[in-house]
């Protein structure tokens, strides 16, 4: 299926023209005998002219067709989008061939606009079957390389991939009314959000005339405003290359410089921010080393103190040792000589009481010698003999010597208790118990016991013996 065809005399005929584009009319083509050799521009096979059941006017291959001609597996809906094109084209003043092919065949355009001058020519391209990347940006570039500009149209539903990778637009059948619209592929640049918003609801006869008369021309969209808003969808969508207005790239320049400015004055003052962040923390530290410093010194002073301070102790502790050690030493030998001082006095007490009682014993002896054994039996019998007569009682006499306990005295003992002393030395009169009674000879002996001072006359009993027994030898 095709719009176009060689004719062998008129050259290239065009199904969408009153005239076919060489002053012939439909019916010279359509239905006439002898068949006239019409051939398919693509692949040189031979067509004939075919009118569809929606009064549509084409050229079809005749049987046996190659299979590999460009033209051939075309839907009806490329051809009317074609058609559309090529009408929308001639609207707007342009010159449009459709299914046009390079001579050396590096290209083939399915519109083919020119202006009347011919210098400006504007391939479109409707592209419904999927295509890589790669081969519509080739494509693209090989028409660049003719001078050719040119506009790839979808009439997808939804965005297909090579969408605004190339110079691109997506549109929308007429859906019961009358024109169809650009969707997708057209946008102007807000200046207020600084961002791009797609314009969505674009009449395509308008759009081809901004194209031709380049009101509206691909832009390369600055990197940071790919994202632009899609209003339908409420959403953001990235967008590469878009059509756009003189004035809206514009806009999109002086928003970036306004931004650039932002930015910089921006970085300026974080950079600001972040010196005086800096100095404060360099302060910062400055502060803390030498709170840091002045700590370690009030350490060292407190550390220099409390060795001073234990030094001092020490030495402290050792005088008192010293001084406790002194005065252990003292005491020591103090003791030593109170130890020396008591056995001392204690001899002397010795010394004394040994001659205190020799000269007691040799007191007593001169007392003693003083009688003889008949005077000392005399005295006996004087004490026993009252005793004896009244109540028929032998007194006992110590048969020893006299001992220092009865003062040097004979104890008289009745029924083995002491009854009395007779005779104690004077001088030995303090060892007597205190109230026995004493028996002397006569007054003469009693008054020597009384003046020692150390008995009471009261205990006293003597008798009235004579001194000295020669007298009674004479
Ligand atoms: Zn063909």
């Amino acid at each position: 299926m095709a719009f176009a065809a060689i004719h062998p005399e008129a050259g290239r005929v065009d199904a969408t023209l009153l005239d076919l584009g060489c002053g012939l009319s439909w019916t010279m083509v359509h239905k006439v005998r002898p068949r006239i050799a019409l051939r398919c521009p693509d692949c040189g096979y031979g067509v004939h002219a075919k009118v569809s059941a929606r009064k549509l006017r084409y050229f079809a291959h005749d049987p046996g067709r190659p299979a590999d001609c460009a033209w051939l597996n075309e839907s009806l809906e490329h051809h009317l989008l074609k058609l559309e094109l090529a009408s929308r084209v001639r609207d707007a003043g342009w010159h449009a061939e459709l299914e046009v092919r390079a001579d050396d065949g590096t290209w083939r355009a399915d519109v083919l606009a020119s202006a009347h001058d011919g210098i400006r020519r504007i391939a479109w391209e409707a592209q419904l079957s999927p295509i890589t990347d790669d081969d519509i940006r080739d494509r693209t570039e090989r028409y660049r390389g003719e001078g050719i500009e040119v506009c790839w149209v979808s009439p997808a539903e939804t965005v297909v991939p090579w969408m605004s990778k190339v110079p691109s637009i997506r549109v929308r059948d007429p859906r019961g009314g009358d024109s169809w619209a650009v969707v997708d592929g057209v946008a102007r640049f807000d200046f207020q959000n600084g961002v791009w918003i797609v314009v969505e609801d674009l009449d395509l006869t308008r759009f081809i005339r901004w194209v031709l008369h380049e009101q509206t021309a691909p832009h390369q969209v600055l990197p940071r405003y790919r994202r632009v808003w899609l209003p339908s969808e409420h959403g953001y969508g990235r967008r590469q290359l878009i059509w756009t207005t003189q004035r809206s790239v514009g806009e999109e320049a002086r928003h970036d410089a306004m931004r650039q400015r932002q930015e910089a004055w921006r970085r300026e003052q974080e950079e600001k921010k972040q010196q005086a962040e800096q100095l404060r923390k360099e302060e910062e530290a400055r502060q803390r080393e030498a709170q840091r410093l002045e700590e370690e010194r009030q350490r060292e002073i407190r550390a220099e103190a409390e060795r001073v301070r234990l030094e001092e102790q020490k030495r402290q502790w050792a005088i008192e040792a010293e001084q406790a050690r002194q005065r252990r030493e003292a005491e020591e030998l103090q003791r030593q000589e109170q130890a020396a001082a008591a056995e001392r006095e204690r001899l002397l007490k010795e010394q004394q009481r040994l001659l205190q009682e020799q000269q007691e014993l040799q007191a007593a002896q001169r007392w003693w010698d003083e009688l003889s054994l008949k005077q000392i039996q005399q005295l006996q019998e004087a004490v026993a003999e009252p005793l004896w007569k009244k109540e028929g009682a032998r007194l006992e006499f110590a048969p020893d010597v006299p001992t220092a306990d009865t003062a040097y005295g004979i104890a008289a003992r009745l029924r083995h208790r002491l009854y009395g002393i007779l005779r104690p030395s004077p001088a030995s009169l303090y060892r007597l118990p205190s109230t026995v009674p004493i028996y002397v000879r006569n007054a003469r002996e009693a008054q020597l016991l009384i003046d020692t001072g150390k008995i009471e006359p009261v205990r006293i009993v003597s008798f009235d013996f004579p001194d000295h027994e020669q007298m009674f030898l004479i």
